[in-house]
């Protein structure tokens, strides 16, 4: 054995910018160790796990003054060399420590030391006639939907302390005692529809492009059956002896979308996303890893599920902002799999009805190959959108008269109506009306959310709660204003309008209990509720058939917002809203309440639908050098200290300058949202139209700012290709 084999070089899992070199212990020589497996290193004082990328050469000598590995416990690597290169390629480009970035790949349950293998575990199955909700019993509804998530089977530690209700289930025959390296029962296994013409043309075109990489937007409207042609590509896979990867924005907002795929794979499915318990996560993670499990539906995490036999990735709703990790490596899960579908030679299908500007760019540049659908499946028409010019009209805590009116008339006339106002909570803010003090939150700087039901208020940046004052802590008056609008208060209106139709509020705030949600959203869907209000959850992929009147009560706050893809947001919103009325055989009528008709965004839309709309703002993005026209990185600082993170930020501004025009800042400024959980934040913005330019700028200023003293106490991060700019 040679000395560059004693030593291995590690990412170590730490804010590092380098790999670190080990000696290997003589115990361990002997069994090998090498890339991709878990090490336990010294660091420092302390212990951390990293894991192995390669061999080092070290000059004789040099390898006595090494540190030596403490322990690498398994006999395998658990990251595949596929894996390693996927994480080499995220460290770079969102500038991320290697090592944080490969123990994000690998699930919580696995990063400690903690021994696996591919589970062979007594636990518990579904069986086939287990229900989806038990009435009046919410602990046995959440055990068989547990059980269902984690691919209709689980083990008994990970169902501890439910042992009196699986017995219940058991004597209901629902659930039953199982091994669970045995294949866990089908659920049934669901017939595929004949495919329509266009279903047909995309999906012809995904199978012929199976076994190289090629990337597809799938741009279809909602309900053109989009879910079917990812089955029906799936299954090709399948078919093939490959593996899929399915990416969805949250799962646990898309029931239907998981029952549809578990209804047509059965067991080959398994689920992973953060719901889940952590040991099911894990068993999901190596059922794939072990290529037991054919299919991986999950949210953005998944896309770092290992697949030996990956053939096809999905990613629905491509548009979606929830695919983009909001601390840490900011990685972006849609172009982390298109990057991952490119390494391993396989087609990528991105769908939506709404695509993302970037997106669409890609498409016009022949990076994506387009399929259009526009027809929706089984002859539902197109609901038609209208304006609701609500200047001067009496408003109604924000409900025009027209609209109140035209509610009427769908309810009267037996449709269901969803409303849809995008703040969560009672009023945005509670305002003294003797002195004019707004109650703000001690660590942001933002006013607090009155939550009128819990008496309280609440920030919905930091979380931070407190009761509902009695009196105003500046003049001690107790008379206050609560102006705007929140769901909560919207529901007491319409509650009070129309108290003779059931009326279900689906927000963040009403849907907190497990099971909650799916209850809510199959009142739904069967015509038992007949006002549907709620924030942006309601917008996402539900199809609720009976639904002939939706509206968007606050369009004017997409319209001006300091974020410049508010616009963009507010589009999609509008047309996925629009998707949701008049599926069935009834056609629908979408209204959209604004100050603003004249705006050029919304005539647009008016006139030429959601295509003119992308390119009335493809035109502002272009004239503004704004994404998908050039790439951004946003430099964020945070100091206790005000005036901290800002100094940094302006060294890094006068560092930049050297890269001239190629590069354009913008600040340093401070961030929308100034203070946060007590920290003064600010933020650097950086532009370019040459990719190489921005990222070799990143690489050479973070290995300069390690240096300045103005980085003492400041937490500093860069995010690349921000999707949130507050
Ligand atoms: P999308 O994902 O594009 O919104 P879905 O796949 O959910 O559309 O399809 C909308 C509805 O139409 C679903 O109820 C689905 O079962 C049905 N559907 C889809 N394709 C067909 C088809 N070829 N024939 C009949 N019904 C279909
Ligand atoms: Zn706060």
């Amino acid at each position: 054995m040679s000395d560059e084999e004693n030593i291995v070089q590690v990412a170590v899992n730490a804010p590092l910018d380098t790999l670190l070199d080990y000696r290997v212990p003589y115990a361990l020589r002997e069994r090998g160790v090498w890339p991709g497996m878990r090490v336990l290193v010294p660091l420092g004082a302390s212990e951390r796990w990293g894991i192995v990328i390669g061999g080092a050469y070290c000059p004789l000598d040099g390898e006595r003054l090494l540190r030596e590995l403490i322990d690498a416990p398994d006999v395998d690597a658990i990251l595949s060399v596929d894996d390693l290169r996927l994480g080499g390629w995220l460290a770079g480009y969102y500038h991320a420590p290697l090592g944080e970035v490969l123990a994000m790949m690998v699930p919580s349950a696995l990063r400690g030391g903690e021994t696996w293998r591919t589970p062979d575990r007594h636990g518990w199955a579904l069986t086939e006639n287990a229900p989806m909700i038990v009435a009046r019993a919410a602990r046995q509804t959440e055990v068989l939907s547990l059980l269902r998530e984690a691919g209709g089977a689980l083990g008994d530690e990970a169902l501890r302390g439910r042992q009196s209700t699986l017995r219940a289930l058991a004597e209901r025959g629902w659930v039953r005692r199982a091994i669970l390296a045995e294949s866990v029962v089908a659920i049934g296994r669901g017939q595929g529809v004949t495919l329509s013409d266009e279903q047909r043309h995309a999906h012809e075109a995904i199978r012929a492009s199976l076994g190289r990489y090629a990337a597809w937007l799938l741009h279809g409207i909602t309900g053109s059956g989009k879910t079917e042609v990812y089955l029906a590509a799936v299954e090709d896979a399948l078919s093939q002896g490959a593996q899929a990867l399915v990416l969805a924005p949250e799962i646990a907002l898309t029931p239907q979308l998981v029952a549809r795929f578990r209804a047509r794979l059965g067991e080959r499915l398994v689920t992973f996303h953060s719901g889940m318990p952590d040991a099911a996560r894990r068993d999901a993670w190596l059922a794939a890893r072990a290529g037991r499990a054919s299919v991986v539906l999950g949210t953005r995490s998944a896309v770092f599920v290992p697949l030996p036999r990956l053939g096809l990735i999905v990613v629905d709703e491509e548009h979606d902002s929830s695919y983009k990790q909001q601390d840490g490596a900011r990685y972006h899960a849609r172009d982390v799999a298109v990057v991952r579908a490119s390494q391993r030679g396989v087609p990528i299908v991105m769908g939506s009805a709404t695509p993302s500007l970037e997106s669409l760019a890609n498409v016009a540049a022949r990076r994506y190959g387009l399929l259009r659908m526009s027809q929706r499946a089984g002859g539902a028409r197109l609901p038609r959108i209208e304006m609701l010019d609500v200047r001067r009209r009496p408003m109604r805590d924000g409900l025009s008269a027209p609209l109140i009116e035209r509610m009427t008339d769908h309810l009267l006339d037996g449709g269901q109506v969803l409303l849809f106002l995008n703040r969560r909570g009672y009023a945005p803010a509670l305002t003294c009306h003797v002195c004019g003090v707004v109650e703000e939150c001690r660590h942001c700087s933002a006013p607090m959310t009155v939550h009128w039901g819990r008496q309280r208020l609440v920030c919905h940046h930091c979380g931070a709660e407190r009761m509902l004052p009695k009196a105003c802590g500046g003049c001690g008056e107790s008379d206050f204003d609560m102006g705007g609008q929140g769901t909560e208060r919207l529901e007491q209106t319409l509650l009070g309008l129309f108290p003779e139709f059931p009326l279900e509020r689906i927000d963040r705030d009403t849907t907190r209990r497990k099971g909650s949600l799916e209850a809510k959203l199959a009142r739904a869907r069967d015509g038992e509720a007949r006002i549907l209000l709620g924030t942006q959850m309601l917008a996402k992929g539900h199809d609720f058939p009976g639904v002939t009147l939706a509206a968007v009560l606050d369009a004017d706050s997409g319209l001006f917002c300091s974020d410049f893809r508010a616009p963009e947001r507010l589009l999609q919103l509008i047309v996925q809203v629009a998707g949701r009325a008049g599926r069935a055989e009834r056609k629908g009528e979408v209204l959209i309440q604004t100050h603003q008709p004249d705006h050029p965004l919304l005539q647009a839309l008016m006139r030429g639908g959601f295509d003119a709309a992308v390119e009335e703002l493809m035109k502002e993005r272009r004239i503004a050098v704004l994404p998908p026209f050039a790439y951004l990185a946003l430099l964020r600082a945070e100091a206790r200290d005000a005036g901290r993170g800002a100094a940094l930020l302006e060294r890094c501004a006068r560092w930049l300058a050297e890269f001239g025009r190629e590069l354009i800042v913008w600040g340093p400024a401070p961030a929308p949202l100034e203070r946060r959980a007590g920290r003064f934040r600010e933020q650097l913005m950086l532009s370019s139209r040459r990719r190489d330019v921005l990222h070799e700028a990143l690489d050479g200023l973070f290995v300069a700012i390690r240096s300045w003293p103005e980085s003492k106490g400041v937490h500093w991060g860069v995010d690349v290709d921000p999707q949130d700019l507050g």
